[in-house]
């Protein structure tokens, strides 16, 4: 079996190591370099933890995502993986924060819950004007992207992929099994594979009642002098509360300080377009930060990151068959960390015939 993949973000590498260790011949075609700084892949780190507020599912399928993380780990002969521990706050009564605390409370994690002053204590960088509550786990932390593209893409080339980098997919043909690239060459497979993250419906526009793209930013921030081991040290914060859906990625071993919020993000049609810096995006970025965090205009701007992806209606995960294509993304903000396991979910429904079950595992609904 032949199978070209079309987009080189974690989702397309991780469908690529899976089905070449299972002996399928690959084509693997990214538009731009492994990996590829526009795509959602591409930043310097992502969030992986057990807390899954609302979306059980995910909460349930996460030991899977560790499990084939590790599976790489010994594929790359690297461990990726920073354990940082992962931290929540309440601001306010149903914030974001309270709701991946109950999940994981639900499910039967213990964690070390801090009154205000208990964590300002702990973790200085925190303010306790607005504080409800702290809640810190062992088990959560950060995944090197970059370093994983980098590792990903040399052991497909030593296992014999083939790699087209800074090739553009204009078309591809479903039925046929072809895609069309930017220079008018044609190329076939048994099946294909469209990975294409935001871009997707520059492939397929009738998608554009499931995927959603959208475009946001993060800032990677410098702290004042002496709060900076303080943040070493921190846990990767998966909800700072209240209303500004925000998280923090502590400065970890070759990464920065960095800040996304999800009230940044902006519907956007185009993933090419909008990609530059808007003067002061990063200090207002950061500033949705305060609270929780005290002293928040001495922490000064060292970089802004935009990124495109896309969101299903509900923020399920999404996979649907069409001929010999397979459209495939682990979509909506959190789909990193799952991007080892969704490779090997479509590994096996390719090779097994059965993609239905893989998207059943995909969308995580049970
Ligand atoms: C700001 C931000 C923060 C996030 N934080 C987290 C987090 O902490 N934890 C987590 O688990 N997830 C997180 N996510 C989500 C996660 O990053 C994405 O779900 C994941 O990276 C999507 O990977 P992908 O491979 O599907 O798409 P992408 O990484 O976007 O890859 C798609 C690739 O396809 C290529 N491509 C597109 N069209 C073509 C074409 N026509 N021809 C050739 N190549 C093409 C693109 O260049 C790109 O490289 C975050 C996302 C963002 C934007």
């Amino acid at each position: 079996m032949h199978v070209i993949i079309v987009g080189a973000g974690v989702t397309g590498l991780s469908t690529a190591w899976a089905l070449i260790k299972r002996g399928v011949e690959v084509t693997l075609i990214e538009q731009g370099p492994i990996p590829n700084p526009l795509s959602a892949s591409g930043d310097q780190h992502r969030i992986i933890r057990r807390a899954y507020g609302g979306q059980g599912g995910y909460q349930r399928r996460i030991s899977d995502a560790y499990a084939a993380w590790d599976e790489m780990w010994d594929d790359l002969g690297a461990r990726h993986l920073v354990d940082t521990g992962f931290m929540v706050i309440s601001q306010e009564e149903g914030d974001e924060g309270e709701d991946y605390w109950r999940g994981m409370v639900e499910a039967g994690y213990s964690l070390d819950q801090m009154s205000p002053q208990e964590a300002c204590a702990r973790y200085p960088f925190l303010s306790p004007e607005g504080l409800r509550f702290v809640a810190v786990h062992p088990e959560g932390g950060v995944l090197l992207c970059q370093k994983i593209a980098a590792d990903m893409r040399a052991f497909l080339l030593a296992k014999g992929a083939r790699l087209l980098e800074n090739t553009k997919v204009v078309a591809v043909d479903r039925a046929a099994g072809r895609v069309t690239l930017e220079s008018g060459e044609d190329l076939t497979g048994d099946r294909v594979v469209i990975s294409a993250g935001a871009w997707v419906l520059k492939l397929a526009p009738e998608l554009d009642s499931d995927l959603t793209p959208y475009r946001t930013a993060v800032v990677y921030l410098e702290p004042p002098a002496d709060l900076k081991a303080s943040w070493e040290a921190a846990p990767v914060i998966l909800d700072v509360g209240g209303k500004v859906d925000g998280y923090v990625l502590p400065p970890v071993p070759g990464t920065g300080l960095k800040f996304g919020a999800g009230i940044h993000k902006v519907k956007n049609a185009d993933a090419d377009q909008n990609r530059g810096i808007v003067p002061g995006e990063g200090e207002r970025l950061r500033n949705h930060f305060s609270p929780p965090f005290g002293r928040i205009s001495e922490y000064q701007v060292s970089d802004v990151v935009t990124c495109a992806y896309t969101f299903t209606a509900d923020n399920h995960f999404y996979a649907r068959e069409d001929g010999r294509a397979v459209i495939v993304s682990a979509c909506s903000g959190h789909g990193y960390k799952f991007g080892a396991v969704v490779g090997q979910k479509i590994a096996e429904g390719l090779i097994g015939g059965d993609v239905d079950t893989a998207r059943i595992w995909l969308e995580a609904r049970d």
